[in-house]
């Protein structure tokens, strides 16, 4: 038969599913032997049951009723007993801990009659008596019946006037709890329950319910919490720390969740139950002050936080109370931390003995490393905030406001530090975007231009800043407020938060960065880092590339400690200047004028891959053939019409004018790019093949691999692959050749193409666009938003590889492409080869790297060695 009840004495820490974090660890904690009061745990099974049916299941009352009655004889009273009631609380506990999202009631068990019980078994002490029961009227009359708590709020505020809640006497109490009883009948047409048992049995169903109140759901969509775990219940003798001044409440850490420091770290308020240290009714004192009050019980903690920490290994927190000189633990939990702290108590564990260092790489994640790596804003530094956008890209920059990417170049250029503000970005703003310390957009999402762009330059975005209207004829923008930025005007951007300052705000670097720089391990930090990155370097199974087009973008990669570059893409090698080179391209009217425009081309794509060549010192070099639709790189249809009508324009133009005409489309995703590009125009990639062998062999040890785009069939690969095999043959050049698997046929279809390809790189981005049929460029801005609100996913899959669909489609690639060729070599080149869910995917994949920015690079390298362990395969938070 189930079992849905569970003493303290029955469950241990390793029943969380069951039992919810709270009751798991109250339970390990009187298994220790530490002083925690008498109590039970009902399982989240029985909620899922309540939540589902609708009714509790058959069999819980009757073992609630066992052991509150074990309870009871135990402790030599019972529940509301008049004349020395026993008390209870009623406090939710799920798996994962959501706080302050659910509910808790304390002093169950409380009336007209066992108040003076309770004030009589406290040597007469009345005011507590009325305060614990005022206590439980407010907190069950908004918790168990839904009533405003403001209107308790008030009626206690009123009658406290200036004075403090301890400074309330016995009859105010009273008078109070008789108010309360007030706003109770008023509100609910009914008396507040005097039954101690049926008190018990509403507060155990509000409890269930407030699993599917909207700040729960809510919350858990942000943590992505799965939505069906419910809770369980703890029903706990009370203890009091509202007694008197030889009482008190407190919370405590057993080291520093700032700094990993270890230290005393705690607040304590006397005189007080529950919440109120936390809820900050009263001024509370530091831990270190309750030596001074009560010396016994203060050391009895020290000693009992050293035995939490031996135990869980690792830094808890905990809540505990004193009730008339007697210690009591109400709760602990491995606590949270910040990302420093995480690293440097992971390590101080493994120095003291209690954990491996493997066991410290699996203590910390990608995450919090990526945290490390960013610049901040001093976080006491005083600020003006104009505005918010999308925190598109981590990071703090200050600098001047400048709206044109040449006038970022040129101030640049001077020293000066500039914010390039522009209504969105496009290609043609890379020059500025490289030049600036950040990115600020008022249109666009997460994946827009400027957003991808900055985060691959691990350059500070916020994008999508609505509020501010941008002028760029003008030059400036305003904001809310009448405020108005001028070019030169200093403004400071949090990537971040998504923040915008007026002025400069101090920024304070990452050291951890100047260390991945080839800094050396200065302080604690960066040792406990260093110390963790060796060893997840060790255990990997999985390399690790960059994507990266440029020798400075390659030269950091090797200094983050990459192992080859994963994605080189080219297109940027047709920009600026070299447009020039496109148009002729576009507009040859023969085979001579296309390959003179092609000619031109090739000597200064050899020059771009030299640079990158020498810049990896012979480590791997994917290189993608152009692909995306030739149209980007011609002049905007709108600004060549009006030039053309207005009559400013030249021959080329109006040239021009109708090749962008003909070459418009109407899903330029779907359209005239990657491979299909290669096979229209004759000679383009043939162009490339040439360049890029010719700077392999001016570079001793070069490694280049060819990638081919945007591949669906193994016919079309076959075609390029036998001219690319061709020019590489003729020059004596040796370079893999292979393929992006980013369509779903090229997927469905992977043992074939593999007859073809020597690698498979997945392009992840264009393969969850396809796979979804989400036009990336649109939806995410479009709404996404509303998508995760209807909880439709619980992350983006353009951020988060979805296993299910995308992630299928690489499996079965994998599987069929490595039968057809067992030596194929198998990476990703998609945003998500720096996801740290994703890359955890990608090693139980069998992928042999993920490519992903350089400013990733140590982020996939941890989480690759991470996912070496499985028991944190599914832990990546
Ligand atoms: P939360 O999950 O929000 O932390 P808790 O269930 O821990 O809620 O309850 C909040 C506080 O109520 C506890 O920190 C503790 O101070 C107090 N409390 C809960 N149960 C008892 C009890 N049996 N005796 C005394 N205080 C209690
Ligand atoms: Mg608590
Ligand atoms: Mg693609």
């Amino acid at each position: 038969m189930a079992k849905y009840v569970y003493d303290f004495t029955e469950g241990n820490k390793d029943l969380k599913d069951l039992l919810g974090g709270k009751g798991a660890n109250l339970a390990e904690m009187t298994n220790l032997g530490l002083p925690v009061p008498p109590g039970f745990t009902i399982t989240s099974e029985a909620c899922r049951h309540y939540l589902a049916e609708g009714a509790v299941p058959d069999g819980l009352e009757r073992e609630v009723a066992e052991h509150l009655g074990a309870m009871e004889k135990r402790m030599g009273k019972t529940l509301g007993q008049a004349d020395d009631p026993l008390l209870v609380s009623v406090r939710s506990g799920a798996k994962f801990s959501m706080p302050g999202m659910m509910e808790t009631v304390l002093n169950i068990g409380l009336n007209d009659e066992s108040v003076h019980g309770l004030a009589k078994q406290a040597g007469g002490n009345d005011r507590f008596a009325w305060d614990s029961y005022r206590r439980l009227i407010q907190m069950f009359g908004k918790t168990v019946l839904g009533i405003d708590g403001e209107l308790f709020e008030h009626a206690l505020e009123s009658l406290k006037g200036h004075r403090q809640d301890t400074d309330l006497g016995a009859a105010e109490l009273q008078g109070l709890v008789e108010t309360f009883k007030g706003i109770v009948r008023d509100q609910t047409g009914k008396d507040f329950p005097a039954d101690p048992r049926e008190q018990m049995r509403l507060a155990v169903m509000a409890v269930f319910d407030s699993w599917n109140a909207p700040r729960a759901i809510l919350y858990r969509r942000q943590e992505r919490i799965p939505a069906d775990l419910g809770t369980a219940v703890n029903i706990v003798a009370m203890v009091f720390g509202n007694v008197g001044n030889d009482s008190g409440t407190g919370v405590a850490f057993t080291r520093d969740p700032g700094s990993g420091q270890q230290g005393i770290y705690g607040d304590y308020l006397q005189n007080a139950q529950g919440e109120d240290v936390v809820a900050g009714i009263r001024n509370t004192i530091p831990l270190q002050e309750l030596e001074r009050l009560d010396k016994s019980s203060y050391d009895e903690l020290l000693r009992i936080m050293e035995t939490l920490e031996n135990h869980y290994r690792d830094l808890c927190d905990i809540e505990f109370t004193i009730e008339r000189g007697k210690l009591w633990m109400l709760q602990t939990r491995v606590g949270k931390r910040t990302a420093a702290a995480a690293f440097c108590i992971a390590t101080q564990l493994v120095d003291q003995g209690l954990i491996t260092l493997d066991e410290a790489v699996t203590r910390v994640t990608g995450d919090q490393l990526a945290q490390l790596m960013f610049p901040r804003f001093d976080s006491g530094a005083e600020k003006k905030k104009i505005a918010k956008g999308m925190n598109a890209s981590p990071g703090a920059a200050v600098g001047k406001a400048v709206f044109s990417s040449a006038r970022a170049v040129e101030l640049a250029g001077q020293g000066e530090d500039v914010i390039l503000v522009r209504r969105e970005t496009n290609p043609d703003d890379l020059s500025g975007m490289i030049a600036a310390r950040g990115i600020l957009t008022s249109r666009g999402g997460k994946t827009s231009h400027a957003a991808v762009v900055a985060r691959g330059m691990g350059k500070t975005c916020v994008c999508g800043a609505e509020e501010l209207e941008v002028s760029i004829g003008e030059r400036r923008f305003t904001a809310p407020g009448d405020i108005v930025v001028n070019e030169g005007d200093l403004i400071s951007i949090d990537g971040t938060t998504g923040e915008i300052f007026l002025g400069e705000v101090p920024v304070v670097d990452s050291a951890v960065v100047e260390y991945f720089e080839g800094g050396e391990p200065g302080d604690d930090l960066v040792r406990a880092v260093d110390r963790i990155m060796r060893r997840a370097d060790e255990v990997r199974r999985l390399g690790v590339r960059a994507n990266a087009d440029t020798p400075e973008d390659a030269a950091r990669a090797r200094r983050f400690g990459g192992e080859g570059i994963g994605l080189c893409r080219t297109e940027h090698m047709f920009l600026g200047e070299r447009r020039q080179l496109v148009e002729d391209l576009v507009l040859a009217s023969g085979d001579e004028e296309r390959q003179a425009a092609l000619d031109a081309l090739e000597p200064l794509q050899k020059a771009d891959f030299v640079g990158i060549f020498q810049a990896m010192e012979g480590q791997p070099v994917t290189v993608r053939l152009i692909d995306p639709p030739l149209h980007e790189f011609l002049p905007d249809l709108t600004d060549l019409s009006v030039k053309v009508a207005t009559g400013d324009a030249t021959d080329k133009d109006r040239k021009l004018l109708g090749a962008v005409k003909r070459l418009h489309e109407q899903n330029p995703m779907l359209g005239l790019r990657g491979v299909r590009l290669g096979l229209v125009i004759p000679g383009l990639f043939a162009m490339q093949v040439r360049a890029i062998a010719q700077a392999a062999k001016e570079v001793p040890g070069a490694k280049p691999e060819i990638m081919i785009p945007l591949v669906a069939a193994v016919q079309e690969l076959e075609a390029v692959r036998e001219e690319a095999a061709g020019i590489l043959a003729d020059l004596g050049v040796e370079a893999l050749i292979g393929t992006m698997i980013e369509t779903p046929r090229a997927a469905l279809t992977a043992g074939q193409v593999a007859e073809a390809a020597q690698f498979f790189s997945f392009g992840t981005n264009d393969l969850t666009q396809m796979t979804w049929g989400f036009s990336r460029d649109d939806v995410e801005a479009a709404f996404f938003s509303r998508y995760l609100e209807l909880g439709m996913f619980g992350v983006s899959p353009f951020e988060t590889l979805d296993r299910d669909g995308v992630g299928r489609l690489v499996t079965i690639a994998v599987e069929e492409g490595r039968a057809a060729r067992p030596d194929l070599k198998l990476g990703i080149c998609g945003e998500h080869g720096g996801d740290p869910d994703s890359v955890h995917f990608c090693h139980q994949a069998g992928l042999d790297y993920v490519s992903c920015s350089p400013f990733r690079i140590p982020v996939a390298r941890l989480e690759a060695g991470r996912a070496a362990f499985a028991e944190c395969d599914s832990d990546t938070r």
